[in-house]
């Protein structure tokens, strides 16, 4: 007979009646899932339980501590300079941590960022970088702290004793449909960047068709939940809402969006991604204390990309190594001539993806050179039968079904006027 105080079963069919888990069968479950003891069935039922009747803020925050205290904490204190994040709930043709994350470095804060790689249509950063000739993404926790003291900034993959509890259970919601509950979302987020141990964090909640959240009211909930965890438990959070009805900048892709960014770290890119990039750097600036500096003024002064050549180089990369180029290239034309008035997000990702830019299993090689390239955004000016989308691949077999992703994926309107085609960027701000 076991002593444990709870049993799966129990725990199970709280959440199926609708009840509030105590925070003792919060604690039991996580703790006894994470070491084996609740089988992944049991799991699967109880994550199902909770994406359809949802939990109190309270139950959110103990299962939150309860995935932290599954693994190891992080502790910047030893810093000389006070830390903050950027987490963004992911897009299409977002690179921003590339150009933000040396910039905010640049202003004075430090920036210890714990990133993924992509699965699905959205790109990771991870995967972004390694098209850089000899970068290298795990560091040990020495090895971050001195590269935090002496750059200020650093891009690497989160180790495995960070939040393992949710490790296990993102990969058992993958595959059982349980993906989209925001109290699982906001937990899971939120534990690794707790964990992580950062003095404050700024999060960017995609809403639209290439984003998780596909409408307002659903990223403005998660948004304001993931706010609370991060404020509950002493990291000064704010999350800003921002727009992924159309992708980012001009490229999705590895190597095509560190281009783009080093771009932007050089005083030019497209201009989304410039204000995006200012936008997320005076936030962390602010939760860190230091909102006297104006991150404007270390992009256009060379300062940003200082950081960023000595970030790349401290992790064994080439900052001036020519970037990987796809051997083959489909050019879209324009259907008409007049103005771009939508370029939908999500068909863009899923083209990119295809194209050999992301993975379809975790364990998928990634082809560096592979995406899309979009020569206008909304509102521009386009002309019939000149580029309007260019597709790279090193396997040209894939254009076929990258093309048939693209269908139906952009109106061109008659005319030049912009109006009604472009959306603001930043829609909310919650913190
Ligand atoms: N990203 C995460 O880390 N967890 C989720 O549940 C969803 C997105």
């Amino acid at each position: 007979m076991s002593n444990a105080p709870h049993d799966a079963i129990e725990v199970i069919t709280t959440k199926r009646d609708g009840g509030a888990l105590s925070d003792s069968q919060v604690d039991w479950v996580v703790d006894a899932y994470t070491r084996g003891e609740v089988a992944d069935e049991q799991m699967s039922a109880l994550a199902m339980a909770i994406l359809l009747n949802g939990m109190g803020r309270d139950e959110i925050g103990r299962w939150t501590q309860a995935m932290i205290a599954s693994g190891e904490r992080m502790d910047f204190s030893a810093l000389s300079r006070p830390t903050a994040d950027k987490h963004s709930t992911g897009g299409v043709g977002d690179k921003i941590t590339l150009p933000l994350a040396p910039l905010v470095a640049a202003c004075g804060v430090a920036v210890p960022q714990l990133s993924g790689r992509g699965l699905g249509h959205t790109g990771g950063t991870l995967d972004k970088l390694e098209s850089i000739p000899g970068w290298r993404a795990s560091l040990g926790n020495d090895e971050m702290m001195r590269q935090l003291e002496e750059v200020g900034a650093v891009i690497c993959a989160a180790g495995d004793g960070l939040a393992p509890a949710d490790k296990k259970l993102y990969a058992l919601r993958d595959v059982t449909g349980t993906v989209e509950a925001i109290p699982l979302i906001a937990s899971s987020i939120m534990s690794k960047k707790i964990a992580e141990g950062t003095g404050s964090l700024v999060l960017d909640v995609k809403v639209g068709s290439g984003a998780f959240m596909k409408d307002l009211d659903r990223a403005r909930e998660l948004a304001s939940t993931m706010v609370g965890l991060g404020t509950d438990a002493g990291v000064a959070t704010v999350a800003l809402l921002t727009e992924m009805g159309t992708p980012l900048g001009l490229t999705a892709g590895n190597a095509l969006e560190v281009a783009e960014s080093v771009e932007v770290l050089a005083g030019g890119g497209p201009a989304d991604v410039v204000e995006l990039t200012v936008a997320l750097a005076r936030e962390m600036l602010a939760g860190a204390g230091r909102e006297e500096v104006d991150p404007a003024d270390a992009l256009a002064d060379g300062r940003a990309m200082d950081t960023w050549r000595a970030m790349v180089a401290a992790q064994g990369g080439d900052p001036d190594a020519p970037l990987p180029v796809a051997r083959h290239t489909h050019v879209v034309p324009a259907p008409a001539s007049g103005t771009l008035a939508r370029l939908d997000a999500l068909a863009v990702g899923t083209a990119a993806w295809r194209l050999g830019a992301g993975r379809a299993r975790k364990e998928d090689p990634v082809q560096a050179g592979a995406g899309v390239v979009w020569h206008a955004r909304p509102g521009d000016e386009v002309t019939e039968g000149r580029p309007l989308l260019t597709l790279h691949t090193d396997t040209p077999e894939r254009f076929e079904r990258a093309l048939a992703a693209l269908e139906g994926a952009y109106d061109v309107a008659s005319g030049r006027s912009s109006e009604g085609t472009v959306t603001d960027l930043v829609h909310e701000r919650i913190g």
